[in-house]
């Protein structure tokens, strides 16, 4: 008999690319998501439309029992969207986390994956040792996204503890690659850059910032392998999820340019740029034999194609 896992989110970018790989592992996929995916049909082997706001979508969503569910659903979107969009964050993705929770437990489900975020994590110096999944507390995350993916990694844990399932909490690093949200608001900042380097006729494009920021960004199908490892461990604790390759804002220009191989002059403007500084340590994941697989320039080179492509057909 096939296992059968739950992918909720399984509408949006890294939830749609999770569906494929457990399909392609021989699970029975479900998805649900408040949409349907917007550039394919879900590879999910039945998906739902579902506002999971509502417990007894969450409860639908569950019928007929699961081994595992993913619980990726969130109202989301880069720093632009987090910053202006905090009582829609905190109402939103409270109210599925609250929703999902409580059914995978009644539901008796064996292992509740939440996809959590490195945003849990407060603000760094330059040069500032790495942070372990533990120096998450005392807990000082720079927006309210970061509080309620906090939030939601306690309410896992407090029904881990009571036996109502297994917990499996990752911290994801950014995350890119092609398929993801790459206008309209949401868009994070490697889609972003790809998508103004893109459009940019003159060789100049705006940037949020002054291009000092320092940041991470895992490719999709990396961050789904990790995924995958997590949940088949026995780990229990909150994991990090990412890779060992940092760069600044302005290295990642230079590397969209040359993935479009284009000559590019950064305008720096005034715009939410978030933390400064980000450091993590990966050595719990990679204590499970993870890997990735794609340096940036890799990803990039796969992921402008991508959006340059949605450029020109819109
Ligand atoms: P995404 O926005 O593409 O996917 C989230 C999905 O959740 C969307 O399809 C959305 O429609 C769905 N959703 C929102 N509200 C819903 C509701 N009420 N009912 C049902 N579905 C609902 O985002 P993503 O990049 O795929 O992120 C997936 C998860 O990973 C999220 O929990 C996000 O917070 C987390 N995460 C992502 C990143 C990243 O860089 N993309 C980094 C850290 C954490």
């Amino acid at each position: 008999m096939a296992k059968r896992a739950l992918v909720c989110g399984a509408g949006g970018f890294i939830g749609s690319h999770l569906a494929k790989r457990l399909v392609d592992e021989g699970y029975w996929v479900r998805g649900v998501d408040i949409k349907h995916p917007e550039w394919s049909a879900s590879p999910a082997d039945e998906f739902l439309i579902g506002d999971l706001r509502d417990p007894s979508a969450a409860v639908a969503a569950l019928a007929g029992g699961f081994d595992e569910v993913y619980q990726l659903a969130a109202d989301m979107g880069g720093m632009g969207f987090i910053h202006s969009a905090e009582t829609q964050i905190m109402h939103n993705s409270m109210l599925v986390n609250v929703n999902m929770v409580e059914a995978a437990a009644e539901a008796a489900v064996d292992k509740y994956f939440l996809a959590s975020s490195v945003c849990v994590y407060r603000d760094m110096d330059l040069g500032e040792a790495e942070l372990t999944e533990d120096d998450a507390y005392p807990a000082l995350p720079d927006n309210e996204y970061g509080w309620e993916k906090l939030y939601a990694e306690r309410a896992v844990a407090s029904y881990a503890r009571e036996g109502r399932f297994q917990a499996r909490i990752a911290r994801f690093q950014n995350c890119y690659g092609p398929e993801g949200t790459w206008t309209g608001g949401r868009e994070k900042a490697p889609a972003a850059l790809c998508r103004k380097v893109a459009e940019s006729t003159d060789g100049t494009i705006d940037v949020w910032g002054d291009g000092s920021a320092v940041r991470s960004f895992i490719y999709v199908t990396d961050l789904v392998e990790g995924i995958r490892r997590l949940v088949d461990s026995e780990m229990t604790e909150p994991t990090n999820i990412g890779t060992r390759e940092y760069v600044s804002v302005k290295q990642l220009v230079a590397l969209v340019a040359d993935a479009a191989g284009k000559e590019i002059s950064p305008r720096w403007v005034p715009g939410p740029v978030g933390v400064q500084n980000r450091n993590f340590s990966n050595n719990r994941i990679e204590s499970l034999g993870f890997e990735p697989q794609s340096d940036l320039a890799d990803g990039l080179s796969r992921t402008y194609p991508w959006i340059e492509q949605q450029v020109e057909c819109n």
